[in-house]
């Protein structure tokens, strides 16, 4: 199986933002695009991204994961990053269009089609370091995936570090810059104690990881960070949150330092997990911090995490009732 995110369908759907309006969405070769070199987005980072997934159910019918929130996800990105407006509803229609015109290539469960709206800044000048970028580029990328889990979901090892995943008032944007500063600590943490991901804990705040929410279950309750401007506010983390609250368990959205981690981390029946569209629901075994590893539940593997990202499945497979309304069929 190719590597997540290599494999792409031959055709993208595309607008571009220019003379103040978008273009009408054409369907063009996903081979290449074409943009000055002064292009804003090269030089100053104007660009944001989205990720979801199309599933296959067992009758054929194919079916978008959490389509609208990702759609208001792409918006806000955009606007705070000062790129043009994004109209909602064309770009719903982009994605039902070209997810439905490579439909017979999504694959059967646990496999699925990841959908990559992205949209960049486009005009070129040099001078526009402090100022936006009047035109822009939205389009729409397929990659059929496999199953991540194929041989089983190996619980992760966690470095915890003291530094910000990126600057606080850029959390919320899911933009490309946050990935490049973020990365030096990621291949540091690799290098140094063979850690998976870096778990950013700026101030002792136990935050996320470089491109998924993290999630502490201690018995019955399920606690996380609460919303605020500083990290990407996760439509999995919202989904795993709310088939838990469906499940009778407690959720405790509210800050929790690394002390309280540590301390609640190795206690028996404890757990701990990432969540994210790519992820679903990755258990943690091990988090290592000024140079200790803790084992997560006392290095005995929990069934919760396991549970609740069956859950999760199940209404994506269209193996359960979709009784939050999550899904678009297209
Ligand atoms: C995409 C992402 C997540 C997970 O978001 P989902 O909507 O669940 O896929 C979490 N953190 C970061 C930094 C991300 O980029």
């Amino acid at each position: 199986m190719a590597a997540f995110g290599t494999v792409f369908t031959d055709e993208m759907i595309l607008s571009r933002f220019e003379n103040n309006g978008w273009t009408e969405p054409a369907v063009v070769p996903t081979q290449s695009i074409s943009l000055h070199p002064g292009a804003h987005v090269l030089h100053y980072a104007s660009t944001c991204f989205e990720g979801m997934k199309a599933f296959r159910h067992a009758d054929d019918s194919v079916h978008i994961f959490r389509m609208e929130k990702n759609v208001a996800r792409l918006q806000q990105s955009s606007e705070l990053l000062t790129l043009p407006k994004v109209d909602g509803a064309m770009l719903s229609q982009m994605i039902v269009d070209i997810v439905r015109r490579y439909a017979s290539d999504v694959p059967m469960p646990p496999g699925s089609m990841y959908i990559r709206p992205t949209h960049i800044g486009t005009e070129a000048s040099i001078g526009k370091a402090a100022a936006p970028s009047l035109n822009s580029l939205l389009y729409v990328l397929l990659s059929p995936v496999g199953d991540y889990f194929a041989g089983g979901a190996k619980a992760l090892r966690l470095l915890l570090d003291d530094n910000a995943r990126c600057a606080s008032h850029m959390g919320m944007v899911k933009s490309g810059g946050n990935y490049a500063s973020a990365l030096q600590p990621i291949l540091k943490a690799r290098a140094a104690v063979q850690a998976d991901q870096v778990l950013f804990c700026p101030n002792g705040d136990v935050q996320e990881t470089g491109a998924a929410n993290f999630l502490l279950i201690d018995g019955n309750e399920i606690i996380t960070k609460a919303l605020d401007s500083s990290f990407l506010h996760g439509i999995t983390r919202d989904s795993i949150l709310t088939l838990a609250r469906d499940r009778g368990m407690i959720v405790s959205e509210r800050e929790l330092t690394v002390e309280e981690l540590l301390e609640r981390a190795v206690k028996p029946g404890a757990e701990a997990a990432l969540s994210g569209t790519a992820a679903v629901l990755t258990p943690v075994g091990t988090l290592i911090h000024a140079g200790k590893e803790y084992h997560v539940g006392g290095g005995k593997a929990g069934n919760t995490t396991a549970t609740l990202r069956q859950a999760l499945n199940d209404i994506q497979w269209g193996r359960a009732e979709d009784k939050f309304g999550w899904l678009t069929r297209v």
